[in-house]
């Protein structure tokens, strides 16, 4: 079993950086024994412009069968077995994703020492698996990777080169390419994809799969349009036998929603240029300019895009004016947090009937975003991956057209102000960009021509002379309304 990662670098990036994020040496063969075989990790190429690390797995047969038969739990059938072993020794299943997570697990979770802001930052990347075992063939293969930013070639394997007619196998010849994501994310794509690919059976059953396909497929399972197709395929053949890891998983869920939360550095009480008694908090001064921002243009219905942990939505939550609340988050587990913290539970109906929390990616068109006074994005653009940006500029501003739009973001201008804050880093592990006002201001002003909007903008926290202020605000207001709008609005008239 196979697989290769690539990248390419220059002289101030070196490609043999590949080495550092992998936490395995470049210049070594190193070999890991797994209680199913032995995996090697080696680079067949390794220099500065071009660093290719390769994950060979041999499978022990003689481990496995011991493995299966003794534990009585989740054993391997023969046949099962036999796909293993007899068939394409090198074809890449769920075991190789395995042992990607035994040998990588610090380069899956995005951990380097010694290269942070490499593993923070995506990087051109070519991923070749040459014989992947993949039920539903080379069209089910992209409709799980393109979505993730990955340029797919899946060639089907024919069964016998010999005698085409036999038909093609049941393997395809993988070769995935993206300069839009970083390593763990990759890595993290692969060990969910490649056995739901499979589709085989596990036999390495362990009472945490859910967990672990929740972990691995956070920031971009849940906005995924085959997120069912990959958790039933993912978890079915050990649903009954994990319904206990279940449980165990909500209880792990419960106690993170109670205990840790990660804090934006810029949540943080911002450094001030006039003393006060006790300065704001920056995030606090955001949400009152947005507050300020939704009062001025009278929105009753509003929607809060990227609502995290629900902090805004309490506070809108406060004023009646505000007669209908959506929060929307791609993160379920942000949501879970949001729904305890304004507890949704328990409040009584009249207040209940005015929010709604909605779990769906800003990346898609969805039908039920649309008819809002005002959206607000607060500090949720930079945590796209800049090429998905149009597609969220597209699902706001395209199809569900609010009136009236806010969006705050970073000004990384202002990061030299930021006494916590080491030179050449974001705000927050999360951020993939941080703009420039000029930056923001150009993104802002060709999205409002593009879609009909005029846009104003507003400095939060304290206005730095020479940097301006740590968040900048741009308040988008509809002037112009699509064909279908005034085609409505004609007829009601
Ligand atoms: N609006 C909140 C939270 C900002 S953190 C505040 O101002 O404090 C950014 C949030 O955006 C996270 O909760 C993250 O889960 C969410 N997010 C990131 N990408 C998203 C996407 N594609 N669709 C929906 N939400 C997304």
């Amino acid at each position: 079993m196979f697989l290769t990662v690539t990248t390419t670098g220059t002289p101030a990036r070196p490609a043999t950086d590949l080495g550092f994020l992998l936490h395995k040496h470049p210049d070594k063969a190193q070999a890991f024994a797994t209680s199913f075989g032995t995996a090697h990790v080696l680079y067949p190429e390794a220099d500065e412009q071009r660093c290719t690390a390769a994950l060979l797995l041999e499978v022990d047969a003689v481990a496995l069968v011991r493995r299966g038969k003794g534990k009585g739990r989740g054993g391997a059938s023969d046949a099962a077995l036999a796909s293993y072993v007899n068939d394409r020794p090198y074809a890449a299943s769920s075991l190789l994703a395995v042992a990607l997570s035994r040998v990588f697990s610090s380069a899956m979770r995005g951990v380097c020492a010694h290269r942070p802001e490499r593993a923070a930052e995506p990087l051109p990347l070519r991923v070749e698996v040459p014989a992947l075992p993949a039920r539903g063939g080379p069209g089910l293969v992209r409709r799980l990777f393109e979505p993730l930013g990955w340029a797919v070639s899946a060639d089907a394997v024919p069964l016998d080169s010999a005698f085409p007619e036999w038909g093609d196998s049941r393997y395809v010849r993988l070769v995935l390419e993206s300069d839009t994501l970083r390593l763990a994310e990759a890595l993290r794509h692969l060990y969910v994809l490649l056995p739901v690919l499979d589709d085989a059976k596990h036999y390495w059953v362990s009472p945490d799969e859910v967990d672990k396909l929740l972990r691995a497929g956070e920031g971009w399972l849940p906005g995924h349009p085959e997120q069912k197709l990959i958790t039933s395929r993912y978890l079915s053949r050990r649903w009954s036998l994990t319904r206990e890891a279940m449980e165990r998983l909500e209880l792990v869920r419960l106690a993170e929603a109670e205990g840790t939360e990660v804090e934006e550095i810029d949540n943080a009480v911002a450094p001030e240029t006039e003393t006060e008694e006790r300065p704001t908090p920056l995030a606090v001064r955001r949400r009152e300019a947005i507050l300020t921002a939704l009062r001025e243009h009278g929105a009753a219905r509003v929607l809060d895009l990227g609502c995290g942990e629900g902090h805004l939505v309490r506070e809108l939550l406060k004023e009646p004016a505000f007669t209908e609340i959506t929060g929307v988050d791609v993160s379920v587990r942000a949501l879970t947090i949001a729904a305890r913290r304004l507890r949704l539970d328990t409040m009584g109906e009249r207040q209940a009937s005015r929010v709604r929390l909605l779990q769906g990616s800003l990346a898609y068109t969805d039908k039920r975003l649309t008819g809002y006074d005002a959206a607000v994005l607060s500090e949720v653009i930079e945590h796209l991956d800049l090429p998905r940006l149009p597609a969220l500029e597209y699902a706001v501003f395209g199809a569900a057209r609010p009136r009236t739009v806010v969006v705050t973001t970073p000004n990384v201008e202002y990061n030299v102000r930021w006494e916590t804050l080491p030179a050449g880093h974001v705000r927050h592990r999360d951020h993939r960009f941080e703009w420039t006002r000029a930056e923001f201001r150009a993104w802002a002003e060709t999205v409002a021509a593009r879609h009909g909007y005029g846009v104003e903008f507003r400095p939060v926290g304290p206005d730095d002379p020479e940097v301006g202020p740590p968040t900048q605000l741009a308040l988008f207001t509809q002037t112009a309304t699509t064909e279908t709008e005034s085609k409505k609005e004609a007829k009601a008239a």
